[in-house]
């Protein structure tokens, strides 16, 4: 069966069916992190999804070209490794490599290419020498702005007009801009901070150009596919779009496609709200497989909310899989008859929820049917039902990455986490037991007792602090 792809594109803001420039290979290009410190769990969602839609399109047979860049230049850097008296390039190298680290973690397949500003220089440069011949930007002592007003199509991804832009905008703004929307495309750097020869003096780059030149070096000057979470769209690849057309004039890209925030309680998970989980320390209790399960147990374009109970129910489902994929092994053929055609099914139904605006949660649905109904069939399984059962693992592992090509360790990862949560609450229970029984001591007059018992659990390094209402609470030291 062919299932043809549909990706909600958001320079129209509806499915369409995806169609690439060339036949049969696609180019593919996701705003990767900016490495300034340890990731958090929003930054793996976008993250996950780009791997998503990478291992999709491979799995439908595309020859896929995908770059997923690193901001290694950036005010947030520099700002980052000034407090901690660090070089900014060297700062910036250190959470590139502790990047990689979290996305092996995630199980993300490698990108095409992985560039980094700082070493994307010269195509940057040509690239604003080009917009400003183009007749779109302008230069005021050693600054480079875009001027917004000079390209037409401004605002046709975010769906914004330019008036509406100039009400909208409550900030001060910089006197050099000729209109508030302009933007910055290089900067002079202060002193101490990272610096490139430019013709318009040393500086370095304003954000959003580093993705046009990565985009045109790596991929050329129209692409096919373009990723990011649902914030980058405006201003950052609004402009992005700006640019490149500015300089090849020529579209730059043909699909858009956004994911959503990643949400705790009513809000985004992001550093600057303080409301943060790292992916290091996720990963570190629970492993990588169980926050990329979360990650795909939702469809991108939707809000998903990160609670105690989603956490909850991604271990058991990891777990399920897991264990599910382990006992397949096991299965033996008990005859030569036909493919059970509700084993069939599952791997079309699954292409087909894929191949509708890459709807993970979807295909999961349809794989914890198939699983319940697989294990009720065990023992009477056709050579031919094996087999697809083979290939719809195949295609859970490959396209999805929801298999671990190693379930073993999934599962001992598992099973540790397990009895690492019941040994702490059988420690609380123990601990409360030993209060209760301090408190009856002293009530009795037992002080020796008492006392024993405050040094046994203090040997445990659980101190006793008892309060003036009679009641006792406890804390690990
Ligand atoms: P940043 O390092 O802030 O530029 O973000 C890197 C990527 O993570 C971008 O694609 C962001 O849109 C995405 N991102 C950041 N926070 C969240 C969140 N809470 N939920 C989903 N994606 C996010
Ligand atoms: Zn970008």
């Amino acid at each position: 069966m062919k299932h043809e792809l549909k990706i909600h594109n958001n320079l129209h803001r509806k499915k369409e069916v995806f169609v690439p420039l060339e036949a049969g290979k696609v180019k593919f290009y996701s705003c990767g992190p900016t490495t300034y410190d340890f990731l958090h769990i929003g930054n793996a969602r976008a993250l996950v999804v780009g791997d998503l839609f990478h291992r999709v399109l491979r799995s439908f047979g595309y020859e896929v070209n995908f770059v997923r860049n690193y901001t290694d230049v950036d005010d947030k850097i520099i700002e980052r490794a000034k407090e901690l008296k660090r070089d900014a390039l060297a700062h910036a190298a250190i959470f590139v490599e502790e990047c990689r680290t979290d996305m092996e973690s995630l199980g993300m397949m490698p990108a095409t290419h992985t560039p980094k500003v700082s070493e994307t220089m010269p195509e940057i440069i040509k690239m604003i020498e080009d917009i400003i011949k183009n007749g779109s930007a302008y230069v005021d002592d050693g600054e480079v702005f875009f001027n917004v007003p000079s390209f037409k199509d401004y605002g046709k991804l975010s769906k914004k007009d330019l008036d509406s832009l100039q009400h909208g905008i409550r900030v001060e703004v910089d006197s050099r801009k000729k209109h508030p929307s302009d933007f910055v495309l290089w900067k002079p750097a202060k002193a101490g901070e990272p610096a490139w020869d430019s013709p318009w003096g040393k500086g370095r780059p304003g954000w959003h150009i580093e993705c046009s030149a990565m985009a045109k070096k790596f991929l050329g000057n129209t692409i096919d596919l373009h990723h990011g979470g649902v914030d980058l769209m405006f201003p950052h690849h609004e402009n992005e779009i700006a640019q490149s057309e500015a300089a090849n004039k020529c579209p730059f890209c043909n699909n858009w496609a956004h994911n959503e925030f990643l949400n705790f309680g009513s809000e985004k998970m992001s550093k600057s709200l303080g409301n943060v989980v790292k992916i290091r320390d996720f990963v570190e209790k629970y492993g990588g497989q169980v926050l990329r399960h979360i990650m795909l147990s939702v469809h991108y374009r939707a809000r998903l909310e990160w609670s105690d109970e989603v956490v909850k129910r991604a271990l058991e489902e990891v777990k399920r899989i897991h264990e599910f994929v382990v006992e397949t092994e096991s299965y033996k053929a008990t005859s030569n008859g036909a493919i059970d055609p509700e084993i069939e099914k599952c791997l079309d139904n699954m292409k087909e929820e894929i191949a509708n605006d890459f709807n993970s949660a979807g295909a999961m649905g349809q794989f914890f049917s198939f699983l319940r109904y697989v294990k009720n069939q065990k023992d009477q399984l056709s050579e031919a039902s094996l087999t697809r059962i083979k290939e719809t693992l195949t295609f859970v592992q490959e396209a999805l990455g929801l298999i671990h090509n190693d379930p073993e360790r999934v599962l001992r990862e598992l099973k540790k986490n397990e009895q690492d949560t019941t040994s702490s609450d059988v420690d609380a229970a123990w601990i409360e037991k030993l209060i209760a029984e301090r408190a009856q001591a002293k009530v009795s007059k037992n002080w020796a007792r008492a006392d024993e018992i405050r040094k046994e659990l203090s040997a445990k390094n659980i101190v006793l602090k008892d309060n003036p209402d009679g009641t006792t609470n406890w804390k690990m030291n």
